[in-house]
């Protein structure tokens, strides 16, 4: 049995934490320095939603594209030049329309398609999200601002290791002849979870 008299009894904050693995990381020579900073890089200036933006824009726009995504969405993004990690073997888009609704969650903890529609908010990775979305989903939706019509149907989609999930929204009326660009502009990271329409 596991001597636990010398460990402290509340943890450590996360800094101090990380701090002490990147240290003892480098203590058996392997230094972590690179893949931190190359992980922050990625985190800040290339997994952002304005990538998913594109997607649904190019889908509003451009209906063979649209189909492409529906059948293969990690082929469809990969035309945009959006590559998924190896891990994520499936990328599976889920379009809304005027009578459904579909809304994404990882019950286990915290899994996106990161490198489309950017990491997860804290919010997405509480555990009251995560068990309430699923039991109570309308409520959940109306206590972050979406009032879904009680005719609309609802689907939870619970993300696994392999097999991530997008939501397509639903085009709003009023941008009839907006350009791609435009389009993307109006897409938010909410809307591609599901927790909002446009
Ligand atoms: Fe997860």
């Amino acid at each position: 049995m596991t001597d636990r008299r010398h460990l402290p009894t509340t943890p450590a904050p996360v800094a101090q934490r990380a701090a002490a693995i990147e240290a003892a990381l480098q203590a058996h020579g392997l230094p972590a320095a690179d893949a931190i900073e190359q992980g922050l890089h990625h985190a800040e200036d290339v997994w952002l939603p304005a990538r998913g933006a594109r997607v649904v824009a190019k889908a509003w726009a451009d209906a063979g594209f649209r189909a492409r995504l529906l059948a293969d969405g990690k082929s469809a993004v990969a035309e945009l030049g959006i590559e998924l990690p190896k891990h994520h073997r499936h990328l599976v888009v889920l379009e809304n329309t005027a009578s459904l609704h579909n809304v994404i969650c990882c019950t286990l903890c915290s899994c996106t398609a990161f490198t489309v529609i950017g990491l997860p908010p804290d919010w997405y990775k509480e555990l009251e999200y995560r068990a309430r979305i699923v039991r109570e989903s309308r409520s959940v939706l109306r206590e972050m601002g979406l009032d879904l019509p009680a005719d609309m149907e609802l689907r939870v989609w619970d993300t696994t290791a392999d097999t991530r999930y997008m939501v397509l929204p639903l085009r709003p009326p009023h941008t009839d002849g907006w350009s791609e660009a435009q389009l993307a502009e109006i897409v938010t990271k909410d809307a591609m979870i599901g927790v909002a329409r446009l």
